[in-house]
């Protein structure tokens, strides 16, 4: 029976956090209480998750546990970037690449409405991303895939030169890929706006409430410090905090990254340092950098190489140490792509938890003796748009209603293949420092042949 590991949560301090517009704290479990669906974590999954079950089944009750507050996790510390795809996944065929494309335009298209359907204020940042290629071979491999797709009919262009540059003037790009349909999404914008419409539906919210055990069976008993739910279905929507669960150790990592974000400037200001007409950007590098710039012209920036990641022994899901040495990294690969910010003051510094799986893939299913355990995780990095599907498909789940959802790749997408402490510590230092790349199924093998 799963207990969890001790409790590693720390607050969330992100760019998201000082901006977002405050709300009151919701007050935690006291007692023992009952409901039809219990969710774990506030992030996008158990939001989204909540959202639907609530207005697919009105009459029954959702509650969610919260360790701390609501969007405390990845979801209200992240990159912002909502983009189409689904990690992982190779687009070789029109009909495939439709179909995915068609399942995150959805996503982006309810994230976008949402807050108009129920009057709460969401700032989406619509003018698009890009995938900045730093090599001119790559850009040639990148420009040919941007025209196959934009061929099979999606909106995809390959921009170089004056096009590339109003939007976009960092050191080392030499092209990029653009899909106007993405954008920036204020995450704790969405969340707590849904947080007020889950009150209004009768959705009771604890805050304040980590769960420290999880006693599975037709009825789960969950638990946390000051009282129990009792649920025949349980919702794990804890992403990279889901191993210190008891669930999926062999199967997710948690992952930290690294940001700052400037303090605001004009963007007449930003347009000189090399910013110019677009919401985000990430490159093409394994340990990727990106960087996205907030409506009141704060530069948010994270990645770029190892030393802007950490994996801490034991997958620990908060830094035990200020990561200083890993601020400062990530600060030279803002100066190296934008030479002329070097000075410009940092505001805020973070760190967040990635869920990561070896193939890159997510997954979204049912488990457990009964089929009443439902997750949805590992989005390694691109969560944004996936954990807000996660939502949709998780409710469908539960209603048993599985057809929609099972041709697509994280459909109860197997998790495995992480070794156990020590070897997994020891694996992921010595593969990354000989490499500069994250462990990814097949490639630890890989790069060894490559070595000999
Ligand atoms: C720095 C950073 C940058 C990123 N940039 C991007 C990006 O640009 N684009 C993109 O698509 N994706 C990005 N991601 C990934 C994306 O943010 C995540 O995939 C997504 O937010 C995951 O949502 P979630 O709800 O599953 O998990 P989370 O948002 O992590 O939520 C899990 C929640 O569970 C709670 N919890 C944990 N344990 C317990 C417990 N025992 N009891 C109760 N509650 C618990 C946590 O407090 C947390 O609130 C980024 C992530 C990070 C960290």
């Amino acid at each position: 029976m799963p207990v969890t590991r001790r409790l590693d949560l720390d607050d969330n301090e992100s760019v998201w956090a000082v901006t977002a517009r405050p709300v009151d704290p919701l007050p935690p479990l006291r007692g023992d209480v009952r409901a039809d669906v219990v969710v774990i974590g506030a992030g996008f999954t158990g939001i989204s998750t909540a959202y639907h079950l609530s207005q697919r089944y009105p009459d029954r009750k959702v509650v969610v546990l919260e360790a701390k507050r609501v969007g405390n996790g990845a979801s209200g510390r992240n990159g912002a970037m909502a983009l189409h795809w689904i990690n992982g996944v190779e687009v070789r065929d029109a009909d495939r690449a439709r179909a995915l494309y068609a399942v995150t335009t959805e996503t982006l298209d309810w994230i976008k409405r949402v807050g108009v359907e129920h009057n709460f204020p969401v700032r989406f940042r619509a003018n698009g991303c890009l995938e900045v290629v730093t090599h001119a071979e790559r850009a040639e491999a990148a420009h040919e895939h941007a025209e196959r797709l934009a061929s099979w009919g999606l909106p995809i262009r390959f921009l170089q030169g004056a096009a590339l540059a109003e939007k976009l003037r960092a050191q080392g790009a030499v092209g990029a890929t653009f899909d106007p349909t993405t954008g920036q999404l204020h995450g704790l914008d969405l969340l707590h706006g849904l947080r007020g419409v889950l009150l209004g539906r009768g959705v009771d919210i604890y805050e304040g409430t980590p769960v420290v055990r999880i006693d599975e069976g037709r009825e789960h008993v969950v638990s946390t410090p000051h009282g129990t739910v009792r649920a025949p279905a349980l919702v794990l929507a804890t992403n990279g905090y889901t191993p210190a669960l008891g669930y999926f150790r062999g199967g997710v990592i948690p992952l930290h990254s690294h940001c700052v974000a400037t303090e605001p400037l004009p963007l007449a200001r930003w347009q000189e340092l090399g910013w110019g007409d677009v919401a985000a950007f990430s490159d093409d590098l394994d340990r990727i950098a990106y960087a996205s710039l907030t409506e009141d012209g704060r530069l948010l920036f994270g990645g770029g190489g190892n030393g802007a990641y950490s994996y801490y022994y034991g997958g620990r899901t908060a830094t035990p140490r200020p990561p200083e040495r890993e601020w400062a990294f990530v600060q030279r690969v803002l100066a190296r792509y934008f030479p002329g910010a070097k000075d410009v003051r940092i505001a805020q510094r973070w760190t967040g938890t990635l869920g990561v799986t070896l193939s890159r893939v997510c997954s979204m299913g049912v488990m457990g003796e009964h089929r009443n355990v439902y997750y949805a995780l590992g989005y390694s990095g691109h969560g944004v748009v996936l954990a807000n599907l996660a939502g949709r498909v998780l409710c469908d789940l539960y209603s048993d209603h599985h057809e929609p959802w099972q041709s697509m790749p994280f459909y109860q997408a197997p998790l495995w293949g992480i070794p156990p402490e020590p070897f997994r510590w020891v694996g992921y230092h010595a593969f990354t420092a000989l490499t500069g790349r994250s462990p990814r199924r097949n490639e630890a093998r890989d790069a060894l042949v490559r070595r000999r």
